[in-house]
């Protein structure tokens, strides 16, 4: 197998954050502490989901807890508390 997985980075650290000033917690589990990375939108897997309009970076969150991952196609806001 030879994924290549290059488009996607995390970063360490599990912190709070926000869009749009509002700040994020999971439909799913209710939890409020989150891996940030980004992803790059010009790949052949978003083109072939018909997304390539977004031809640029996203911040992706993946909840500490279950795993969900929530896409931001704007920045977001890192808070520490
Ligand atoms: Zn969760």
């Amino acid at each position: 197998m030879n994924y290549n997985r290059s488009h996607i980075k995390i970063e360490l650290g599990r912190d709070y954050y926000q869009a749009y000033g509002i700040n994020v917690t999971y439909t799913h589990c209710q939890y409020d502490k989150f891996e940030h990375g980004y992803a790059q939108l010009n790949t052949a897997l978003l083109s072939f989901l018909n997304l390539d309009f977004a031809n640029r970076s996203a911040n992706i969150l993946t909840c500490h807890r279950c795993g969900y991952v929530q896409w931001f196609n704007k920045d977001i806001k890192r808070v520490h508390r």
